[in-house]
């Protein structure tokens, strides 16, 4: 963690929560089991509990610890929709649309259901989420684009911004009933110490560095031993592309988040700032502005980052910081006095907007449900993909996003210059609609 110039701590995990101190021991040796499962986030946790849950002897191997990655360090959107403007989606998915959005609707109540049945504190608030635009170009857009939802049976409807408590800046938008807001780091940790508390075995600091299908089984190699599983989940996320078996096409991008000091509410009243309800711009590259429980105020995306060589904890560029602050003063001109007092950020992955599942060679599965939408999707996903494994036929929702081989997005659509033209195209559109 460190302090700068501009103020801000700049922090290379979550500042949701602090790292847990009571680490499961690293795998030291040979350990047979059922399912191994490759990875300690939302998806992975929920797999492994699952399956723990069903009777199944299974094995969790971690690189850091259970909720390392994105799933500690999102923005805390429980979200029904999926990545991705719905024209766009309707163009590449028309025959599957109903399908994903009911995917995506039974996911919000799944993941409500998971928090509620795991008693678990991580301040949900069932708020629901709006797409909010901010020019009347965007606000036409999503008229249309409530119209093609509601065709396709999502739980939405159009609302004017200061009839539904938004501030100035938002004219109006898309509300998304289902879902809320929460602290992800709460909810990483508390679904980390429900696994830990059932009969699954979990290995903390355990880099998986090799999955080989060995005949029947599968062999799982770490720097200490080795794992033989009847059957392994990948639920590696970004990170997937540093394991070779791995399904190719998925892109890692980096993302930051800044959060404020906390914001007297009488003052974000006097703004027209009375909804909680969290808000999502529909740029090109999304801005998203939500309330905390702390009484703080969070704000992230707008810039968007391609992986170098090496994924690894970091922290967020200055430049994007700085950039993102510029957003917010931009969207809440009355805000300028507040202090923005952290940052931090994390890898998502990219695919070709949909969340994928499937099976990558023989007995190795894998499950990525990201494209920045996870955070509903990845207990859901990393349970319908355990039942199955537990003899389950496919459920309905995994079988809509179920790919034999994966036809994702190639990587190069998702490199520097054109996540840089991505915000480039915004920031002229905001200037142009600013000048109406
Ligand atoms: C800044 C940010 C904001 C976001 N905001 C939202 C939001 O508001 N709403 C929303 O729906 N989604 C959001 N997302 C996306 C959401 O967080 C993810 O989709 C979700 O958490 C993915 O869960 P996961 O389990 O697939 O991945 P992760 O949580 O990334 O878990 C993968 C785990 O695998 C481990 N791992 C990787 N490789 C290995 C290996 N070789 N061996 C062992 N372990 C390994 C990693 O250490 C990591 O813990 C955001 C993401 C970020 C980064």
């Amino acid at each position: 963690m460190s302090a700068t110039a501009d103020g801000l701590t700049y922090s290379a995990f979550t500042g949701w929560s602090d790292r847990p101190t009571d680490f499961a021991p690293a795998l030291k040796g040979e350990v047979q089991c059922d399912v191994a499962v490759v990875g300690g986030g939302l998806v992975g946790m929920a797999s492994a509990l699952r399956l723990a849950e069903r009777g199944a002897d299974v094995v969790l191997l971690e690189a850091g610890h259970c909720g390392w990655g994105a799933s500690s360090r999102n923005a805390g959107y429980l979200s029904n929709a999926l990545a991705g403007d719905p024209q766009l989606l309707r163009l590449l998915y028309r025959r599957r649309l109903r399908d994903l959005i009911r995917y995506g609707e039974n996911s919000a109540h799944f993941t409500e259901g998971l928090i509620e049945r795991l008693a678990i504190d991580c301040e949900y608030d069932p708020t629901g989420n709006v797409i909010a635009g901010v020019s009347a170009g965007q606000l036409q857009r999503l008229k249309k684009n409530v119209r093609i939802l509601r065709d396709a049976g999502a739980d939405v409807e159009f609302v004017e911004g200061p009839d539904f408590g938004l501030p100035g800046t938002f004219l109006g938008g898309i509300f998304e009933r289902g879902g809320g807001l929460l602290n992800p780091g709460k909810l990483a940790l508390g679904l980390r110490d429900a696994l830990l508390a059932s009969s699954a075995k979990v290995f903390e600091r355990t880099a998986v560095q090799a999955v080989e299908p060995d005949g029947a089984s599968v062999v799982v190699r770490v720097p200490g031993g080795r794992v033989h599983a009847e059957r392994v989940v990948l639920a590696t996320n970004a990170h997937s592309r540093d394991l070779e078996i791995a399904p190719s096409g998925i892109t890692p991008i980096w993302t930051s988040l800044v959060e404020t000091e906390p914001v007297d509410p009488d003052r974000l009243a006097a703004i027209g700032w009375t909804s909680r309800t969290g808000i999502i711009t529909p740029h090109t590259i999304l801005e998203n502005y939500r309330r905390t429980a702390r009484g703080t105020i969070m704000f992230g995306t707008r810039r968007l980052q391609a992986a170098p060589g090496v994924l690894g904890a970091r922290e967020p560029d200055r430049t994007v910081v700085a950039d993102l602050v510029r957003g917010f003063h931009e969207r809440f001109p009355s805000l300028s006095y507040v202090a923005p007092q952290r940052a931090w950020g994390g890898w998502v992955a990219m695919t070709s907007f949909l969340p994928v599942a499937g099976e990558v060679a023989k007995n190795v599965f894998y499950a990525v449900s990201c494209n920045g939408h996870g955070l509903a999707q990845s207990p859901y996903i990393g349970t319908l993909l355990a039942d199955r494994l537990a003899g389950d036929e496919i459920h309905d929702d995994l079988r809509a996003i179920w790919r034999p081989r994966p036809p994702y997005m190639p990587s190069f659509a998702l490199g520097a210059p054109t996540l840089k033209a991505g915000w480039a195209v915004d920031r002229i559109s905001d200037r142009l609609s600013r000048g109406r």
